[in-house]
């Protein structure tokens, strides 16, 4: 199948994708061969001062490519790019296998996180440098042919959904439907979860909200089955859902969507072992501040139902270390119940103590007073929050 991966400029294929990323590698290209655009993979010109193994058309595609993920990997595909050779023992070189093994999975790891932060940030042409990486690491590490494609043919397929590349789009959710389709009974639900939602995602960018309902609600079935119903990727498929019922009018429907999503949500953050990757957060921020805007437009009668979800937005911030976003989502919370309950009730108390347990020093705030501060006395607050990078990639981890 052809498939095109555009920004504005013609993509490379899919399939050219593998040969290109051994193509690349100076050392194993014949002599006198031209090198190829990362990117595109026409003909390059400029090399990556860094690395020095990374070449593109022209700068608009370095840039892209700096911006979208290679700031990230620069240095760290120098020793994938760097020949291993058939020097040493027998062990040495299964060694220096398992070595490069360990590294391409780190990559896949750290391109796919930045691919979905792109999307949850809606920087869909920044996704797709990254989406592309993610796919050559799936193919280094599983083959050409494996089921663990498809996280990255939805990666592509969303960020082209993202910029209204319909056709494109299609081209890849195809590549990801064979995939599932050839793969049966050995498809994790979770990634059958990511189709749907691909799918329903873009059947209502396209205005086909029937077929977008239908979509979503597989993913919910799926992600319950390989999670829960109450697990933060399945509260991602409820966003989804209750967007769509936005579109088509029916809010009493997307209001008791968008609860279920909060309860979720409300749930997480109350675990004692609480960790997100950098995409969940993104997609955690993009979640509850949509969800605020519906409330405080179409739930001004209830005038808390909107602080609810600033509180639990604060919640999510110092769960995430980011104390001076959570401080002043927190206060706007406060102030609300405040007015609306009085100090004394127990939501007012509750936001309050929450709001003066969080880390910030206002007269200083300072990077090296803020690390000190959250080193000590609040020390116990915020621990359980502390942000580490998955080991592993959460393979039902929504794919927006
Ligand atoms: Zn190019
Ligand atoms: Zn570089």
């Amino acid at each position: 199948m052809s498939v095109q991966i555009g920004i504005s400029e013609t993509f490379p294929k899919t399939t050219q994708l593998v040969q290109r990323g051994k193509a690349i590698n100076p050392l194993s290209n014949p002599k006198g061969q031209k090198f190829e655009c990362e990117l595109c993979g026409k003909p390059a010109y400029i090399q990556c001062k860094n690395c020095r193994l990374t070449y593109y058309c022209d700068k608009d595609h370095e840039t892209i490519d700096f911006r979208g993920i290679h700031e990230k990997i620069c240095q760290l595909i120098i020793p994938l790019r760097t020949p291993l050779g058939d020097f040493g023992s027998e062990e040495e070189r299964a060694y220096r296998e398992k070595q490069t093994r360990i590294r391409q999975m780190n990559l896949l790891e750290i391109t796919k996180i930045e691919a979905h932060k792109k999307l949850f940030e809606s920087q869909f042409d920044l996704a797709i440098p990254a989406a592309l990486q993610a796919l050559r690491f799936s193919m280094d590490v599983y083959g050409q042919d494996s089921i663990e494609l498809v996280p990255s043919y939805l990666l592509l397929g969303e960020a082209s959904i993202g910029l209204k590349q319909f056709s494109q789009a299609e081209d890849y959710l195809s590549l990801a439907k064979w995939a599932v389709l050839k793969a049966d009974s050995a498809c994790h639900p979770s990634i059958r979860a990511q189709l749907h939602r691909n799918l329903g995602l873009m059947f209502s960018s396209q205005g086909n909200y029937d077929a977008a309902l239908l979509q979503l609600a597989n993913d919910i079935f799926f992600s319950s089955i390989a999670k829960s119903p109450d697990h933060i990727t399945t509260s991602g498929g409820y966003f989804q859902l209750g967007n769509v019922f936005q579109k088509l009018g029916r809010l009493e429907d997307a209001t008791a969507t968008f609860d279920k999503v909060i309860s979720i949500w409300k749930l997480f953050l109350k675990e004692k072992t609480k960790f997100l990757n950098e995409a969940q957060q993104a997609e955690a921020v993009q979640i509850l501040t949509t969800i605020h805007s519906f409330r405080s437009v179409h739930m001004n009668s209830s005038v808390t139902s909107a602080a609810e979800v600033m509180y639990v937005l604060a919640q999510l911030y110092n769960t995430c270390n980011k104390f001076d976003k959570a401080k002043a989502c927190a206060e706007r919370a406060l102030e609300t119940y405040e007015s609306a309950l009085g100090r004394d009730h127990s939501m007012t108390v509750e936001v309050k103590i929450f709001y003066k347990g969080i880390v910030v020093d206002d007269k200083d705030s300072s990077p090296s007073s803020r690390i000190q501060s959250a080193n000590s006395k609040s020390r116990k607050h915020s621990i359980n929050g502390m942000m580490r990078r998955t080991s592993s990639v959460n393979s039902a981890s929504p794919s927006h």
